[in-house]
């Protein structure tokens, strides 16, 4: 009985595997890479600030610093915006491990708010009850494509004055009651990696809008080394000179991956309506679906999703997160689970987080999984996830 879930003895939605995620190169994006092999430049080269300026033009930024992955880009943002010993940097657990590890990275503490039960975003009501006289900084993050709610977040950095750092590695493209996200945090970072909307393999990017602060992002990308003779400590003894001023990592991008992000951010509105058809599609067959919740939207959020999550209602089937996650298998389609909350990690275990922190992140992960959601999908791909899913919930739910 065609049916009945694979999991269940029926036969799967589909013979081959449809992955959660899948990055589109298209013949430019090749071309483009290959040009840069023929070329004088390896690495930094003209397509660095070709890269920066597209996206500077079109966020609105003033300024982009271009670097070698998301993880790198929160790194020196933290850096830049003088976090140190003794600070707090409050986030969500419902995040990459980097968001926070950015922190930990600058000797601060990583403190964990809780996230909003509907947007899965981090709720700036609990980003203020953990507000205290050592919060310098506040990491929120786009959770899935989806703005935060930046209305909220600016009216408290205005109240408390700490560093706003958005963590938009999710949400290239998403606009926020119409302005591009990139253009209402201190500092904005995206990441280019494989499985985001905009790839270069790996790479990331700092925007912000501050002199001050960009001046200091671009010594932290490179060993903290300067060839502008304006920052300099001493007098040039001749036009091979630079000098060191500070202490820091080696951050930089090759210009193979600059070429190709740039390649690829020419494409960003054609994958952002491809996602945004698939998204309203999906919550249109989830919305009535029993046992399963979509995402709301954050009121302002005109968003392109990263991840498209399933939240499963507890309450109306019959089996948990991971007989449906393996029964999504069965039908093959490989889902994901984005994200396990950061202080379950034994890392941070040992130092001192413990279970309970934050209940909502902890019973969103425990119903939560990610199906696939990406601008190569064909309509018949949309079509096999919402049949699987819908087989499944037939079969198990009540
Ligand atoms: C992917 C991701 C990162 C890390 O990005 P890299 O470019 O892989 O370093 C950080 N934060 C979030 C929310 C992410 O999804």
């Amino acid at each position: 009985m065609s049916n009945l879930p694979a999991a269940a003895g029926g036969s799967p939605v589909r013979s081959t595997k449809l992955y959660y995620s899948h990055q589109s190169i298209n013949d430019a994006d090749i071309q483009a890479v290959v040009d840069v092999l023929k070329s004088d430049y390896l690495t930094c080269g003209p397509h660095i600030t070709e890269c920066e300026d597209k996206l500077c033009r079109m966020t609105g930024a003033r300024h982009a610093v271009l670097c070698s992955n998301d993880t790198a880009a929160l790194h020196i943002a933290c850096m830049a915006a003088g976090i140190g010993p003794g600070d707090e940097v409050i986030t969500t657990p419902i995040t990459f491990a980097a968001s926070a590890n950015c922190a930990l990275y600058v000797g601060a503490k990583p403190v964990f708010a809780d996230i909003d039960p509907e947007t899965y975003n981090i709720d700036p009501k609990s980003v203020e009850a953990h507000i205290t006289p050592h919060t310098k900084a506040v990491v929120a993050v786009d959770f899935g494509g989806q703005s935060v709610d930046q209305d909220a977040f600016l009216a408290l950095k205005k109240r408390y004055g700490f560093v706003y750092i958005e963590d938009a590695a999710h949400s290239i493209g998403t606009t926020y009651k119409g302005a591009p996200v990139g253009t209402f945090a201190d500092m904005t970072t995206f990441s280019f990696h494989a499985v985001k909307t905009i790839t270069g393999g790996e790479g990331g990017a700092v925007l912000t809008d501050s002199d001050e602060l960009y001046e200091k992002l671009l010594l932290f990308r490179t060993h903290g080394i300067t060839r502008d003779p304006k920052l300099m400590v001493h007098k040039p003894d001749g036009p091979w000179y630079y000098e060191m001023l500070t202490l820091a990592p080696n951050y930089r991008i090759t210009d193979m991956q600059a070429a190709l992000i740039s390649s690829q951010l020419d494409r960003l509105d054609v994958f952002g309506r491809r996602k945004k058809e698939i998204v309203r599609r999906y919550d249109e067959a989830f919305g009535r679906m029993k046992g399963i919740l979509v995402q709301k939207e954050t009121e302002g959020s005109d968003s392109v999703r990263h991840l498209y999550i399933l939240r499963l209602d507890p309450a109306h089937l019959r089996i948990d997160r991971k007989a449906f996650f393996e029964a999504m298998g069965a039908e093959n389609i490989i889902c994901n689970v984005h994200y396990i909350p950061i202080y379950y990690f034994p890392y941070y275990e040992q130092l001192g987080y413990p279970k309970g922190l934050c209940p909502n992140a902890e019973a969103l992960y425990d119903t939560m999984l990610t199906i696939p959601l990406f601008y190569a999908m064909t309509d018949q791909d949309v079509e096999d996830v919402i049949t699987a899913v819908q087989k499944i919930t037939d079969y198990y739910g009540y």
